[in-house]
């Protein structure tokens, strides 16, 4: 049978690991299955979907700085993705383009299923409030901790978040608060760094003050670039994680999406940590 089209669109997509993840995917569970790298221009998402599906292509993952322009294209949204406003992965079907976003599902996956980390009834720091941490508020209120505080340096973005959030934190009995960066009240069980604060180099965004005791802290961001909150958070106690098994079941959610399988994830994401350990 011959290859089935996807490919992640961004801009930049150079850098982007999901290809190989995607490629250790088809050959883990036989899907024919080819994918590749869309560079769209900033003001061509548009118009790179419609030449990529008219060339055969079946879906899309979506990264930076596209997941809330991708979600008004899709015509059918899941729930998350509309709470979200964003979107990372997108199906192509006979009678229009289906949007959902992983991104939450992979961070809770990699904390529950790979990190051992029980989210039901503790205390989470979520900081940002940009894509990524729309992304996974739905997917940790479901989890059901017990209270979740918002914090972003533009406090209004952290409120409306929360305000698009509430009606899902009151079904699921979460206490759902927001703040800025110098308000954040109390210690939490998980730090959770969805700022792109590691990646222009700068400091971690929030105090050591915020750790419970045994606290996890992780980033979403992974490679050299976590190296710093890892740091951070080693030094004061905490037990640090970077996003790196949050990429890989993210896009093993995706992967389900466009074929109906979930492949395993656990040899992924061991191999693709050493290929970045060895700098390749
Ligand atoms: P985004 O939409 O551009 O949002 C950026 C966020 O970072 C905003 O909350 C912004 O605050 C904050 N920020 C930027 N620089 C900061 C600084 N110096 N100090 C404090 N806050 C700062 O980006 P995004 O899509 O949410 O992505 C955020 C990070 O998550 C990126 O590093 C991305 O690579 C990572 N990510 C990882 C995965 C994964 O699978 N591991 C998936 C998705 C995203 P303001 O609102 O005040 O500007």
């Amino acid at each position: 049978m011959s290859p089935e089209r996807y490919a992640v669109v961004g801009h930049p997509v150079e850098h982007s690991r999901s290809p190989w993840i995607h490629d250790r995917f088809a050959q883990l569970t036989g899907e024919p299955v080819a994918y590749g790298k869309l560079l769209a221009p900033l003001d061509g998402l548009r118009a790179t979907l419609q030449a990529f599906r008219a060339q055969g292509g079946r879906g899309c993952n979506v990264t930076l700085p596209f997941k809330f322009e991708a979600a008004g294209l899709a015509t059918d949204l899941s729930e998350r993705a509309r709470l979200a406003g964003a979107c990372n992965t997108l199906r192509f079907d006979a009678d229009g383009i289906f949007g959902d976003n992983t991104d939450g599902l992979g961070l809770v996956a990699d904390l529950q299923a790979n990190a051992g980390l029980r989210l039901a009834g503790i205390d989470i720091l979520l900081v940002g409030a940009g894509g990524a941490a729309a992304g996974v508020l739905g997917p940790l209120l479901q989890a059901g901790p017990r209270r979740v505080l918002v914090a972003n340096r533009t406090v209004d973005k952290a409120r409306a978040l929360v305000g698009s959030h509430s009606a899902m934190a009151r079904a699921k009995g979460v206490e759902l608060l927001a703040a800025p960066l110098d308000g954040i009240a109390g210690r939490f069980q998980l730090v959770v760094n969805a700022t792109a604060s590691s990646l222009a180099g700068g400091g971690i965004p929030v105090g050591a003050g915020v750790l419970a005791e045994e606290a996890t802290a992780y980033d979403m961001m992974y490679g050299p670039a976590a190296a710093g909150f890892l740091g951070w958070a080693r030094s004061h106690g905490a037990t640090a994680r970077d996003g790196l098994g949050m990429l890989v079941e993210q896009a093993a959610e995706s992967f389900c999406i466009w074929r109906g399988v979930r492949p395993p994830t656990a040899t992924v994401l061991a191999d693709l940590r050493r290929l970045l350990e060895a700098g390749r």
